[in-house]
């Protein structure tokens, strides 16, 4: 696939540990762990709903671990690029600072540390929804219970579920073909067919 790389969402956790040391020199490593996900949502237009699937995506990193031998924001990103990819450098602008306070206020130099960070990043993809799209396309409308009245029709079921169609929670759809169903049934029946249900009218080409 050659989407667009979405704008990537950064999360980052940082945990600080002061280790009792015995010898005078004091150390601070850092165990950092980076993630990377895709994340899915399907757009339904018809119904306003997506759905998400989670897919990591092959750039996550192995563990690193390195030691800080200062604090300033040059020395943890030459220590950080010289183990990011180069892509990812971006990531510096997140990390650096982070990890920096996070030593600081565990007390770099007065004792030994141990960082763990954890950085996971998410791919945000939106797709939509080819099928859902040809609902919207091929129906007439919405249409409201009292209208149902009018025609004589609020005792008819939907003829996918066999349910009654008057019922509070669904959505009625009447299609190009004048047939009235509950949308939910109908989206799910055109994502297997093209034809209506009632009277095998087509309603969509495959091709369109
Ligand atoms: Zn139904
Ligand atoms: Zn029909």
């Amino acid at each position: 696939m050659n989407d667009p790389i979405p704008k990537p969402v950064v999360e980052i956790q940082v945990q600080a540990e002061r280790r009792l040391s015995s010898s005078e020199k004091y150390t601070t490593s850092v165990f950092l762990t980076i993630n990377t996900k895709r994340d899915e949502t399907l757009v339904n237009p018809s119904t306003a709903t997506g759905h998400r699937t989670l897919k990591p995506i092959p750039l996550s990193y192995i563990p690193m671990n390195f030691s800080l031998l200062s604090c300033s924001h040059h020395h943890i990103e030459l220590l950080l690029q010289f183990r990011l990819h180069r892509n990812d450098h971006w990531l510096c602008n997140y990390l650096v600072p982070k990890i920096s306070t996070a030593a600081i206020n565990a007390g770099f130099g007065y004792n030994d540390v141990d960082l763990t960070v954890r950085v996971t990043v998410t791919y945000p993809y939106v797709f939509v929804d080819e099928t859902s799209l040809k609902v919207l396309r091929v129906r007439l409308g919405r249409i409201k219970a009292d209208e149902l009245k009018s025609l004589n029709m609020e005792t008819e079921s939907c003829s996918i579920c066999l349910k009654s169609l008057v019922s509070r929670l669904k959505t009625l759809t009447r299609m190009s073909c004048s047939h009235i169903f509950h949308n939910d049934c109908l989206v799910e029946w055109l994502y297997r067919k093209n034809t209506c249900p009632m009277c095998r009218t087509v309603l969509y080409h495959d091709d369109d």
